[in-house]
């Protein structure tokens, strides 16, 4: 295991100037067709105007940013829109002999600065909003690491634990073949999200190699090791979690190794967070899942509890802690909180309840914009995902280059990697925050949409 050794730096104030969002203004209808949404966007008619879901979140986080555009500020309406937007019929015979129905998408929000990149998301309540929203996302965490790939997304609406092992593959590979058409190692490269995993990558770089005539391992990234994924690509993103919150734990002086941490999700993200804390000397004092919240003041054994959580399917029940309240897990006395979980956990609701010093977010979304500016106004530091947790789609890219080249790297060389570019990427977002005296958020959002709209820029509009 790797760790990193950043160069010592002044601690500085957390970063707590949050930047007002403009009003809302009612939607109109302008004389040539466009549609001006609530916050003055364009709205595309595929969205309720007045009911924008995630992608209203999204667009008010660019108005944050746009005054800090400077003369690149004329192409910002390119981050307002998705470049394409493709919605699919995905019919599958189930195992009762009938025909079901399901609604799928894959959105390219932009790829001025390469291929676009991102999950592909098995979920009943998938809205077109959401993948839009997510595919954005994913634009602006590509940029904020560097990485040269532009942001897509994909989803289904669908509840997976409904179907069967035969039923899923079915889906997956009629799935793989409707988005085929815009799809591919060089056009846009999906990957796991929430519930999907490496088995389903499988199936769509089969599916995508059949219907090409040619193997092509570079279609998916998050694929089984033995396909051509990357070593180091399941403990990716917590690492990256982690890499970062070390780091912005040295600016702001705290001592890791006094640390005590609260993790929400115990899964991939949370699991690997929580364990490279402990590793560095952080007492986890609390962990909770979908099962149940526990709590040990004295630190949890994160081995054991991992053990506990593959044999039992969830945290609940550990003996090595004691139970609380999952209400009660937003009071607890920590100086790092972990979110790993879900979307919208921290709310106006729990926001002044926090006890920690920094938050990281290792889930998508999981701080709404009413939340983050009280933390902001109570001097909590908030890591957001799209620079915390842009260390799976850095090994991911990794895993592209490497099924590119046919040629493997180990696994200190990837987490090596890994974390020289999280660091670097995480410490010019900190400069920035310090210079504009803007949140981390709207940092990461000027530096990528920065890069995103420069390469815009140069490559001009076709025709
Ligand atoms: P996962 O399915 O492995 O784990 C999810 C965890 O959340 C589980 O422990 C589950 O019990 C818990 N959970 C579910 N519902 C909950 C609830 N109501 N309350 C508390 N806990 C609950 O998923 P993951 O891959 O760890 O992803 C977690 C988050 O991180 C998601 O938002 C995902 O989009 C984001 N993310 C994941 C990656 C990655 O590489 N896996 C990369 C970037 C972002």
């Amino acid at each position: 295991m790797s760790t990193i050794t950043p160069a010592k730096t002044q601690p500085t104030t957390p970063i707590t100037t949050p930047v007002p969002v403009p009003a809302p203004v009612p939607a109109a209808v302008a004389a040539n067709g466009a549609v001006q949404g609530p916050y003055g966007h364009a709205v595309p008619s595929y969205l309720q105007a007045d009911h924008l879901g995630p992608w209203g979140i999204y667009l008010q986080q660019v108005d944050r940013v746009i005054p800090y555009l400077g003369s690149l500020a004329r192409w910002a309406e390119t981050l307002k829109r998705p470049k394409r937007a493709l919605i699919v019929d995905i019919p599958i015979a189930l195992d009762n002999g009938t025909i079901a129905h399901f609604e799928g998408y894959r959105v390219q929000h932009n790829t001025s600065r390469g291929p676009g990149k991102g999950g592909v998301r098995f979920h009943q309540d998938v809205t077109l909003s959401e993948v839009m929203a997510l595919s954005a996302w994913m634009s602006v965490k590509n940029a904020a690491v560097n990485v040269p790939y532009g942001g897509a997304k994909g989803g289904i609406r669908v509840d997976p634990k409904t179907l069967s092992l035969a039923e899923l593959e079915r889906l997956t590979r009629r799935y793989t073949s409707e988005i085929g058409i815009i799809i591919g190692p060089t056009k846009d490269i999906p990957a796991p999200d929430v519930n999907t995993n490496e088995q389903i990558m499988a199936w769509m770089m089969d599916t995508y190699s059949m219907n090409e005539g040619a193997t092509a391992t570079g279609v998916v990234t998050g694929k089984p090791i033995d396909l051509g994924g990357s070593l180091g690509r399941r403990d990716a993103t917590g690492r990256g979690v982690f890499t970062v919150g070390a780091r912005a734990a040295l600016h702001i002086g705290l001592e890791i190794t006094q640390a005590r941490v609260a993790v929400q999700g115990f899964g991939n993200v949370g699991s690997v967070a929580a364990r490279l804390f402990a590793q560095a000397g952080a007492r986890v004092v609390a962990v909770q899942d979908h099962g149940g919240t526990i709590y040990q003041d004295g630190g949890i054994d994160v081995l054991a509890l991992a053990t506990h959580v593959q044999e039992h399917g969830s945290v609940a029940g550990f003996a090595g802690a004691q139970s609380i309240a999952n209400d009660t897990f937003w009071d607890v006395d920590c100086d790092i909180l972990i979110p790993a979980a879900l979307e919208q956990q921290i709310t106006a609701a729990n926001a002044g309840r926090i006890r920690a010093r920094m938050v990281i977010e290792g889930a998508n979304g999981p701080t709404t914009p009413q939340a983050d500016d009280i933390l902001s106004e109570r001097n909590i530091l908030v890591l957001p995902d799209v620079i915390a947790n842009a260390g799976g789609v850095t090994v991911s890219y990794f895993e592209w280059v490497q099924d590119f080249s046919s040629f493997f790297w180990t696994e200190d060389e990837i987490n090596a990697r890994l974390v020289r570019i999280m660091t670097e990427a995480f410490d010019g977002v900190w400069g920035v925050a310090q210079e504009h005296r803007v949140s981390l958020r709207t940092a990461t959002f000027i530096v990528a949409c920065k890069r995103i709209l420069h390469a815009r820029e140069l490559r001009g509009l076709y025709p």
